[in-house]
């Protein structure tokens, strides 16, 4: 299988690495194992000292390991050190936070006392995704390492620098070795990983298929995991909405990250009265976006991660077009080297048009007009993911009302669906399950050990 850096501006392939040999990931597990009996014996001190010299380091090192992302995914310039503040202010988050989170609970029985304290599991394994290299693996690594868990990360092989210097960060912060681990491997090796028995856990973020993969491992292994899918969030604009924000927002959540959001707004559903109003404006926005290199700070719209993910998007679009879907807006891919694609409306979906169900990961919205409120709710709701979702309304009761009808796992009122560490991240049906980030994103990886002292007097 291939490692390697391949710039997706040029498609030129930058640096190729080996694959990691049996012997040396054995030696990595065991490392990690060795690692956690005296890592779960550290002080939450300790533990959020070294996550703050991470998170600092990481800000220093900005510039470069920005560059590093938009190299290897290319993501926006500014987006990627967006990423690296993001993913810094997530590790502190739990550095200044986690003691407080994994304190003792005090519980009040009829007799005696009791608590729950708060543990360590061991090993974990943690599968992450090109689209946000350095943001996936803080979410993950930063409130393990501070429960005491050591992890061992597989990263995306189509971003290895990112992921060796996320583990450099790690080793120039102080990490004992094993504490923090790259796994420089395929995804079927991770996989087969899961049904090591020092491995205790497994958090994912990527595809259905790999998810279904991970979880089924640990399904026969009885082992915890955590899977961060996909989804294809709506963006419902009531006719009570501001449309001039709304489609500054939609254009947003639409392109950020190059259209390579698990939360983009892929399905804009707009109702009647205010649907020829936003459709104009947005496509408008879209039709002017500045297309070309990452590294260009004008730039407004990258390339895809790859020229696989151009070709498969330039191929569901071929496909809905086929299956009866029109193209408002773009469609094609952009005519010059690299894995660009327009940015592109789709209208006229309905259910057995592959755009109306698959995610479609990059610059393709999905437009649909709707009677009324109930309609948006219904469409929004007919899709196998949940992830996020936002409605956008001056008022804000029906809003609430609104988000209370969507069945997802996060909701944003006058927002793209967003992400910021003290809010918790995930979804519900296909989307996966589970939660990072916030306090919940604490409790996911953690024995929650009850401690009972009973009272010689107590009854039976
Ligand atoms: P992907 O192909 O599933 O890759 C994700 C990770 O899984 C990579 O490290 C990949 O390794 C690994 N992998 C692939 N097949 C595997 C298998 N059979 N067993 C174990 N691991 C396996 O997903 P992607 O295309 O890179 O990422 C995009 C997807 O992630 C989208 O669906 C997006 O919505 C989702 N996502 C979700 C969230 C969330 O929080 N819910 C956040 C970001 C992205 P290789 O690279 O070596 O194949």
């Amino acid at each position: 299988m291939s490692i390697q850096t391949v710039n997706p501006t040029t498609n030129k392939t930058v640096r190729s690495f080996e694959e990691m040999t049996d012997e040396a990931l054995e030696a990595a597990v065991a490392r990690a194992t060795l690692a956690f009996n005296d890592w779960r014996k550290t002080s939450y001190e300790q533990r959020a000292a070294l996550l703050h010299k991470v998170a600092t380091l990481m800000r220093e090192k900005k510039e470069t390991l920005a560059r590093i992302i938009t190299l290897e995914m290319g993501k926006l310039i500014s987006q990627a050190e967006a990423e690296i503040d993001l993913s810094a202010n997530i590790i502190d988050y739990y550095s200044s936070n986690g003691a407080k989170f994994l304190a003792d609970k005090t519980l009040k029985p009829e007799y005696g006392k009791a608590f729950i304290r708060y543990s360590p599991i061991g090993v974990l394994l943690g599968v992450e995704p090109w689209n946000f290299p350095f943001y996936q693996v803080a979410r993950f690594a930063a409130p393990n390492i501070m429960i005491g868990n050591t992890v061992l990360v597989k990263h995306a092989s189509i971003v290895p620098q990112c992921a060796i210097l996320l583990e450099d960060l790690f080793k120039a912060a102080g990490a004992p070795a094993g504490v923090y681990t790259n796994l420089l491997i395929s995804g079927k090796r991770a996989s087969t990983l899961v049904s090591d028995k020092r491995i205790k856990g497994v958090s994912l973020t990527g595809s259905e298929a790999a998810g279904a993969s991970v979880a089924a491992a640990a399904g026969r292994n009885l082992k915890k995991s955590v899977l961060e899918l996909g989804g294809s969030d709506a963006f419902i604009v009531l006719e009570d909405a501001d449309i001039d924000k709304a489609v500054e927002w939609a254009v947003v959540g639409r392109i950020n990250n190059n259209g390579e959001c698990c939360v983009a707004a892929k399905r804009i559903i707009a109702v009647e009265p205010v649907a020829d109003e936003f459709l104009r404006k947005f496509k408008e926005k879209l039709a002017h976006l500045k297309v070309g290199d990452p590294m260009d700070r004008a730039t407004e719209l990258g390339p895809l991660s790859s020229e696989e993910a151009a070709v498969q998007l330039a191929d569901q679009v071929k496909r809905s077009v086929e299956a009866g879907a029109k193209v408002l807006l773009g469609g094609k891919r952009v005519d010059r080297p690299g894995a660009f694609m327009e940015p592109t409306i789709l209208t006229d979906l309905k259910p057995g048009i592959p755009a109306y169900h698959e995610e479609l990961f990059g610059p393709v919205a999905s437009f649909y007009r709707v009677k009324d409120e109930q309609a948006a709710i219904d469409l929004a709701n007919d899709s196998d993911f949940g992830l996020g979702g936002s409605v956008f309304t001056r008022d804000i009761e029906r809003g609430k009302r609104v988000a209370d009808q969507i069945d997802t796992g996060m909701v944003f009122i006058n927002h793209p669906t967003w992400t910021k560490e003290e809010l918790p991240f995930g979804g519900t049906k296909r989307s996966g399950y589970g939660r990072e980030l916030s306090e919940l994103g604490i409790d996911e990886f953690v024995n929650k050990k009850l401690i009972r002292v009973s009272e010689l007097t107590d009854p039976f």
